[in-house]
């Protein structure tokens, strides 16, 4: 029944933030070599973080998409606070009030604020994703380290950020285990876990456990309609602690105060802050360091009214458990031949319309819409792309890029032949992706520009280069930039140097 009304509470108020895919409209992908303004997990062109008019700011908009769920703890709703008494001069009663301050995705961007975490006393939670560590735009594992020194706690955010519920249950193994293993084989204390996109489901919540991991984040659930300001200070599941929704660009100091407040006048608790970049506009999941600053000194400042900051493993507490290596990838025993899986779209095993196997990805500013349709070169299904308009970015549709499920083992030094039959009204390009050996998938290069096809055409390109010393799986697409539309069916990827 609690399962239930769990359930309902997310389909009613929360659903957009469980996932946290609000404007998201592909998983993470290895980026093309266009230039990156918006990290793959800000779900949105820097434009959706033009901030509103400051009238409508005031009348207490809050994130795009979360006017609704945080309209209970609008700041212009609730009296204020700040005084700690009432014009009568009345004590306001706050309840005692925990505040976690989490951080997810390992971008560099946040170590802006380790300096002002430390002037104000704060120690914070970092969920890292061990494969970006020392990639651009991520931390170092010396960065890492320097945070672990100030006291903040280092967590676990699976090796390269899936969508765990529609990975296989070994893929999520070697995702949250592989993770955690790596993280303390660099002498991290890893206790606890964020599901990327705050999506799990129960057979990830029983490997999360099986993995070591004291407890697991989630994202959403707290300060919505119907939902309470706090999680309980033991948690009511701690393998799926709630939180008020991610910080957004457009989130306003207020209103991350307010996520403090609604526990503090509610019945108290805990309240883990998402937060995700840290940066003026660069990203719709982004925080302005004078923000975050000024955020942390009120909440520094409150300790006085009793409600403190604390990390998730001083809450969760337990032991470091000794880390568990996930499952192998699967070896294939087809490595001849084409190496790629569900390769002709035919499979959909979940039926949410997205080939096993297959992602829907791309970023920048366009209008786009995918689908799998029956219009197939062979079999019952090919994959239809369309671009409707488009300013900058590209739409792609790419084989899916995990640890070993999906992803075939591929050889360094050997050569690689990609065909791929398609029809289009512009001119498409196949887009080719690697993936280093701590499960980072990397952007390798790209086509020239193959011819429009009005009728089913084959396209065949040997990848000019051998796959870098580094590499041990390679992801493939094809990959619109333009206006038009491709449908695009059975592709082959083969080994040339077997
Ligand atoms: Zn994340």
């Amino acid at each position: 029944m609690r399962r239930l009304l769990h359930l309902l509470c997310l389909l009613l108020c929360c659903a957009p933030f469980v996932l946290d895919l609000s404007g998201c409209q592909a998983p993470p992908e290895a980026k093309a070599k266009e230039p990156c303004t918006v990290s793959q997990d800000s779900c949105g062109p820097p434009e959706a973080c033009d901030l509103p008019p400051a009238s409508l700011l005031d009348a207490g908009s809050i994130a795009v998409g979360a006017a609704r769920d945080d309209a209970a703890i609008d700041g212009a709703t609730i009296p204020s606070a700040e005084a700690g008494a009432t014009p009568g001069g009345e004590s306001i009663v706050s309840k005692p009030t925990t505040v976690s301050i989490t951080f997810d995705d390992t971008f560099i961007d946040q170590m802006k604020v380790k300096d002002a975490l430390r002037a104000a006393g704060l120690r914070a939670t970092f969920y890292v994703n061990s494969a970006r560590i020392g990639e651009d735009t991520y931390m170092t594992e010396a960065m890492l380290h320097a945070l672990e020194a100030d006291g903040h706690e280092i967590a676990g955010h699976t090796v390269n950020h899936p969508n765990l519920p529609t990975v296989d249950p070994d893929e999520q193994r070697r995702q949250i285990c592989n993770d955690r293993f790596t993280l303390l084989r660099m002498g991290f204390r890893v206790t606890s876990l964020a599901y990327p996109h705050g999506a799990y489901s129960p057979v990830t919540q029983e490997i999360a456990a099986a993995c070591g991991y004291n407890s697991a984040r989630s994202v959403g659930s707290l300060g919505c309609d119907g939902c309470p300001g706090g999680e309980s200070m033991a948690p009511r599941d701690p393998f799926a602690i709630r939180t008020p929704v991610s910080i957004k660009c457009n989130t306003t100091l207020d209103a991350m105060k307010n996520q403090v407040l609604a526990a503090e006048r509610g019945s108290g608790g805990w309240v883990p802050i998402v937060l995700h970049h840290v940066c003026n506009r660069c990203g719709r999941n982004s925080v302005p360091p004078a923000t975050l600053i000024e955020f942390f000194g009120w909440l520094a400042a409150r300790a006085a009214r009793g409600t403190v900051v604390r990390t998730v493993h001083e809450i969760i507490g337990g032991d470091v458990k000794p880390g568990v290596p996930g499952p192998p990838a699967p070896l294939r025993e087809v490595q001849r031949g084409n190496i790629l899986r569900n390769p002709g779209f035919e499979e959909d095993a979940d039926g949410d319309g997205t080939p096993d196997c297959w992602l829907k990805g791309g970023d920048g500013a366009n209008t786009f819409t995918f689908g799998r349709v029956p219009d197939a070169h062979t079999g019952s299904f090919a994959e239809r792309l369309e671009v409707t308009a488009f300013t900058s970015g590209a739409r792609r549709i790419l084989t899916r890029q995990d640890l070993g499920f999906c992803a075939p083992l591929a050889q360094a030094g050997h050569r690689y032949a990609l065909a791929a039959w398609y029809k289009s009204t512009t001119a498409p390009r196949f887009s080719v992706y690697y993936r280093e050996p701590s499960g980072f998938w990397k952007y390798w290069t790209q086509s020239r520009l193959l011819p429009v096809c009005g009728a089913w055409c084959e396209a065949r390109w040997t990848i000019p280069e051998a796959l870098p010393a580094d590499a041990d799986s390679i992801s493939v697409s094809l990959t619109l930039d333009s206006v038009g539309a491709i449908t695009m069916d059975d592709f082959t990827l083969v080994d040339t140097s077997e």
